[in-house]
């Protein structure tokens, strides 16, 4: 066994691991609204109320949808639609497990590169 080749199995392990979960995950989806959850929080029509004059005190979160069509970016009210805003964060968090998932199919295949290298000599460097 080569130095550094017990690493590298054991953070292909970790990898594998964390894939098989997201995979899991990735493979029951939920129903999904495409778009970025923005909260917009606004003033109000009445006089006196606190939202004037305190920053934190603004009405909301009112929930809009953006997400981009032809090359524009648009936006759709969603208010406090409780099913349309668990499709919008369904739809979040697939796009970003499945982010993950790349990322750990990349790690997986670079440290196989790095395992056979352990192994691997070039032409012009053969040591016998
Ligand atoms: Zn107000």
């Amino acid at each position: 066994m080569k130095k550094g080749e017990k690493r590298l199995c054991r953070q292909i392990s970790i990898c594998e691991q964390k894939r098989i979960a997201l995979k899991k995950k990735l493979l029951r989806p939920k129903p999904m609204l495409e778009g970025a959850p923005v909260a917009k929080y606004t003033y109000c029509g009445t006089a006196g109320c606190a939202c004037h004059r305190d920053e934190s005190k603004k009405h909301g979160p009112y929930w809009y949808l953006t997400f981009r069509r032809g090359g524009k970016s648009k936006s759709r009210y969603i208010g406090q639609d409780e099913k349309k805003r668990r499709k919008v964060f369904a739809y979040k968090r697939h796009q970003s497990n499945h982010a993950e998932l790349r990322k750990l199919n990349k790690a997986i295949d670079e440290h196989l590169v790095a395992l056979r290298d352990l192994y691997l000599e070039r032409p012009d460097e053969e040591k016998d």
